[in-house]
């Protein structure tokens, strides 16, 4: 089977409240996955405060309780420790392990996986991504439109990369799907969403819940079309309560659309469970 896995950062559920931008009239595609094919999974995994990114990251992407086994819930990147848990055992790792192609679809401004490693400050999913180089999607990709801008539409480079066109939310998703349908594995990190949570801005974090649903909607008429397996969750709450600053505790989506979307359902109960049932079913 062929998988897409969307992880989306900051959108956690909550019942409509006028602060609640995850509502059918700014992103209905979401709001039917979310009603017609999620379960509401637990991001603060037996940990008190607010869940943050690097745990939260860790935690999804390699089955280990990432804030029990820091103590705290850690923010933005990881530190020493928690990349080295990373880098030991990932989703990428093991299922390269197991024979599969795996391709991280955003596209990294660099020309060389070399130059990634080079940077300072890594993301879980870039130190991930790193223990597999041959995953990593880089400035020639995007330009061969093999890859996926962070952004979607690429607006946000274009001061740095003014030859590479602005595409429409659709473009992307096409994109997307030409890449699944080479790998078995195929991960699409979108985090705007959480930027525009911070925010504190309901419109702009309606903007960019709307074009994530363009986004979605088309992708979702590919992937149907081609018995391909849709999964999408969060690594905590954020943007579904635009009247707080930071984080919340509410659950978050794990949605699966798609072959064995009901077998996937029913063994995520936490972000410690995504990726041993991926290992499990693909
Ligand atoms: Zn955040």
């Amino acid at each position: 089977m062929k998988i897409i896995f969307l992880f989306i950062d900051g959108v956690g559920i909550r019942p409509p409240a006028p602060d609640n931008p995850v509502n059918p009239e700014v992103c209905p595609t979401l709001c039917r996955l979310i009603l017609q094919h999620s379960v509401p999974i637990d991001a603060c995994l037996s940990t008190p405060g607010l869940p943050q990114s690097a745990t939260g990251q860790a935690t999804m992407f390699t089955g280990m309780n990432a804030p029990v086994f820091m103590g705290r819930h850690c923010e933005g990147f990881p530190g020493p420790s928690l990349r080295k848990k990373i880098e030991d055992a990932n989703l990428f790792l093991m299922l390269k392990s197991r024979g599969k192609h795996v391709r991280f679809a955003d596209a990294y401004l660099v020309d060389s996986s070399d130059e990634l490693a080079a940077r300072r400050f890594k993301s879980v999913t870039t130190v991930m991504a790193l223990t597999t180089p041959e995953v990593i999607s880089t400035t020639d990709d995007l330009m061969e439109n093999s890859a996926v801008m962070q952004d979607l539409t690429r607006e946000t480079i274009q001061d740095r990369y003014p030859e590479i066109p602005v595409i429409t939310p659709e473009n992307a998703a096409a994109h997307l799907f030409g890449i699944a349908r080479l790998n078995d594995f195929t991960l699409y990190e979108f985090f705007q969403t959480d930027v525009a949570g911070h925010s504190m801005d309901y419109a702009r974090a309606c903007a960019v819940l709307r074009l994530y649903d363009k986004f979605l909607a088309a992708l979702l008429r590919f992937t149907r079309a081609a018995g391909i397996t849709v999964l999408m969750t969060a690594d905590h709450g954020n943007i579904e309560e635009m009247n707080e600053r930071g984080h919340t505790r509410n659950p978050v989506p794990f949605i699966a659309i798609g072959p064995r979307e009901e077998e996937f359902r029913a063994r995520v109960k936490s972000l410690v469970d995504v990726t041993p049932a991926i290992l499990r079913l693909i």
